[in-house]
């Protein structure tokens, strides 16, 4: 998926919640500073993190988790 600020790719990625875990966010590869809350990911992602522990890769594999749900959502964070 691409930032709907400059365009460029973006990077799925987990940070460490107070409560749950860890939760997955987006940022911008760019210096637009565009970095937002996957939220329609969530579930999804939790439930991969159950399966796997993190681990160098795991952005990668992340972000192919997150294009397939983007598709799914009917991508509505895209600026078409
Ligand atoms: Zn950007």
């Amino acid at each position: 998926m691409h930032c709907p600020k400059c365009g460029r790719v973006m990077t799925g990625s987990a940070s460490r919640g107070r409560h749950k875990g860890y939760y997955p966010y987006y940022h911008c590869n760019s210096t637009c500073g565009v970095r937002f809350k996957a939220d329609p990911v969530n579930m999804l992602f939790e439930r991969h993190l159950k399966q796997f522990v993190p681990k160098p890769g795991m952005a990668e594999l992340f972000t192919a988790i997150v294009c397939d749900a983007h598709k799914e959502s009917g991508g509505r964070w895209r600026k078409e």
